[in-house]
């Protein structure tokens, strides 16, 4: 790993290009291709992995499939790295943003109909907002957690999220009539391997319902390496045409794709617009000096979408 601050550093030859992979993790096929080389020192650590990160842009080599089009970073971290770093991640500007979150779950939650008594498992619920909303909704829900801070917060409110792999939960033989991910699927090691065990976790004729940023849209595509959400901890870019394959061959039915709105407030989007567009400083600055910080904002580019898929 270099390191900017290492005097010698500029001395230094240039890197050699990150080695091919030889396979697309998804599909297998080996016609992969570097998409956007990396930017920045690759570092695990919980800083980077926190939910709010502002480490836009800094990324190990992502590469693309030609036969899926899935985009994946590689070399990327070991799962024992990730569930360290995600065990230990705190993030209190998140709690700051409880409000927004609970609007974006709100709306989110629309399209699980009604509860009718059903059992709900979130699977990556940080600090418990989702299984809060889908309490309101009349759901028996409760959640798992890598961060162990997160997790707490969530127990500190009475709901009942721990501290708990999706592996672990399903060799407990627990059974949902829905599975939720919101924003998940993009930090797994092992993607396949997880939509897998959610197949476990819900009786047939459940739902899982998830959420990801959509590699595939207009606005990924246009902004190519400018795209914010090319980031250290999303390792797989996902599109609206591979990841239901992906769900098909796991065991599911495709009911729904749509775009997926957040909402947050003025004053954490213009921080964000800020870490993403360092050309665009000034005028987020601006913005944020005539702005509410407070004031809710939807935020839908069409870059982000959510998938209901049945098991079958
Ligand atoms: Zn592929």
């Amino acid at each position: 790993m270099t390191s900017t601050s290492d005097p010698g550093a500029r001395l230094a030859p240039a890197p050699l290009p990150a080695p091919a992979p030889d396979r697309c993790p998804l599909c297998a096929s080996d016609r992969t291709a570097l998409r956007f080389p990396a930017r920045g020192g690759n570092v695990v650590e919980a800083r980077a992995y926190a939910c709010t990160s502002f480490g836009h842009r800094r990324h190990p080599p992502i590469w693309r499939c030609g036969a899926c089009g899935l985009l994946f970073q590689e070399p990327r971290p070991s799962e024992a790295q990730l569930l360290a770093a995600y065990g230990e991640v705190e993030d209190p500007i998140y709690l700051a943003e409880k409000e927004n979150r609970l609007l974006t779950f709100r709306r989110a939650a629309r399209i699980l109909g009604e509860a009718r008594g059903r059992r709900l498992l979130d699977v990556g619920a940080y600090c418990g907002f989702f299984v809060e909303v889908a309490r309101e909704r009349g759901f028996e829900a409760e959640g798992i957690e890598l961060s162990r801070w997160a997790s707490g917060q969530a127990r500190a409110r009475g709901l009942a999220v721990l501290n708990e792999t999706i592996a672990e939960r399903a060799a407990r033989g627990a059974r949902y009539d829905v599975v939720t991910m919101w924003d998940v699927i993009e930090h797994l090691a092992e993607p396949r391997r997880d939509l897998e065990l959610a197949a476990r976790l819900l009786r047939p004729g459940g739902r899982l319902v998830l959420s990801t940023i959509d590699a595939g849209s207009r606005v990924a595509r246009w902004l190519g390496p400018r795209w914010p959400w090319l980031m250290d901890m999303h390792l797989f870019y996902f599109d609206r045409e591979n990841l239901p394959a992906l769900l098909e061959s796991v065991g599911f039915r495709v009911v729904a794709r749509r775009d997926y709105a957040h909402t947050v407030s003025a004053g954490y989007l213009l921080r964000k617009l800020e870490a993403s567009f360092p050309a665009l400083r000034w005028l987020a600055r601006g913005l944020r000096l005539l702005t509410p910080a407070r004031l809710p904002v939807p935020v839908s580019l069409g870059d982000n979408m959510v998938i209901v898929a049945e098991r079958r």
